[in-house]
């Protein structure tokens, strides 16, 4: 599995990185020994990036996580264990100092690890980001400070969030962001902002190549906000790879590993087949490169709805 270097953190993590947001059962239930199973099969094919969040089937996510971590006894230094804080299940938003302070010492405590290697502040655009600039990416750094997080992040759907915190900190505050569904077949948008995250030395992740399920023969579960001409448009594009007998999966997890300005790409996984089949996309995508003909019939069916997406947050001042 190819390492990509993630901005200026000197982490370098492998090109597929492990979604936990199933382990939490958020798609469907998830058995122990599957969800075991399947971060052994990862570590084995050389998976080393490992994300989760408190916010994931409420706590659930990154108590399994942390389980299966323990139960494959990997070597702490050889993994990269991102959580998120600031979004809970019971809880709603709180990005105030005092609750990302206890936060990661509770996500601590159900990994059952001493510090993790990111902790991002997790959708942002749900909170005033000057609160965000002010008072928790602050906090994030004190955090930093003791060691109970390497690097910090920021997370969230609306691309606008990024330059509007990034502008406003000090240079070197924040050390990646991790965007989601816009690096993908149907939604590209990402694409532009790369050069400017660049130039601020930020380390780029991407997650939900799928697009949380759309890109995927089995579709999307009943909560996803997208709106229904995107979800038909994915469907009729999933059915045209299925009747030439070619997985709309294999070909949208290719699609989002072919940039290198983007360190890694997050898929959400629930079992060994389905890790096994991720790995192989990425491993046949350097040998073979992606099959062309089918991404260009692919894009053409998803040419209406390109770039579509959906709100998410609060409108900011
Ligand atoms: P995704 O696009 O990765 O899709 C996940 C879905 O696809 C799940 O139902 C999974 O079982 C299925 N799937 C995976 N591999 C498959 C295969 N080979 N064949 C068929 N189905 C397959 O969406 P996601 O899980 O939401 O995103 C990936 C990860 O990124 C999450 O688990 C989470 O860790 C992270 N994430 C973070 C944020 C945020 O911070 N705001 C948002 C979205 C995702």
């Amino acid at each position: 599995m190819e390492l990509r270097e993630l901005g200026g953190t000197g982490l370098r993590v492998s090109a597929v990185g492990f979604g936990a947001s199933p382990l939490g059962h958020v798609f469907g239930d998830v058995p122990r020994d599957a969800a075991r199973a399947a971060v052994r099969r990862a570590l084995d094919l050389g998976v080393n990036f490992f994300d989760t969040s408190p916010y994931y089937g409420g706590t659930v996510s990154e108590s399994v996580l942390g389980d299966c971590l323990r139960h494959a006894a990997v070597p702490r230094d050889q993994i990269v264990v991102a959580t998120k804080c600031g979004r809970y299940k019971d809880e709603g938003f709180d990005f105030s100092a005092a609750r990302v302070a206890r936060s990661v010492d509770e996500s601590l405590a159900r990994l059952g690890l001493d510090y993790v290697d990111i902790l991002h502040a997790h959708d942002i655009e749900f909170t005033s980001l000057d609160q965000i600039v002010n008072e928790t990416i602050p906090a994030l750094r004190k955090i930093k400070e003791s060691g109970k997080a390497r690097f910090i992040g920021i997370t969230g759907l609306p691309l606008s969030i990024y330059p509007y915190v990034l502008d406003r900190v000090p240079p070197g505050s924040v050390d990646v962001i991790l965007s989601y569904c816009h690096y993908g077949i149907n939604d590209t948008s990402l694409v532009d902002l790369l050069p400017y995250l660049k130039s601020k030395g930020v380390g780029v992740i991407t997650a939900s190549p799928l697009a949380m399920g759309l890109l995927t023969d089995n579709g999307p579960p009943d909560w996803h906000p997208a709106p229904e001409e995107l979800k038909s448009a994915c469907r009729a594009a999933a059915e045209h790879c299925s009747k030439k007998g070619k997985s709309i999966t294999k070909l949208a997890m290719q699609y989002s590993l072919m940039n290198n300005e983007i360190s890694t790409v997050l898929v959400g996984m629930n079992s060994s087949k389905q890790v096994e089949e991720n790995v192989a996309a990425a491993m046949e995508l350097s040998t073979s490169g992606i099959d062309e003909e089918l991404l260009h019939e692919v894009e053409a069916i998803l040419e209406p709805v390109k770039n579509v997406t959906w709100s998410s947050g609060i409108q900011q001042a």
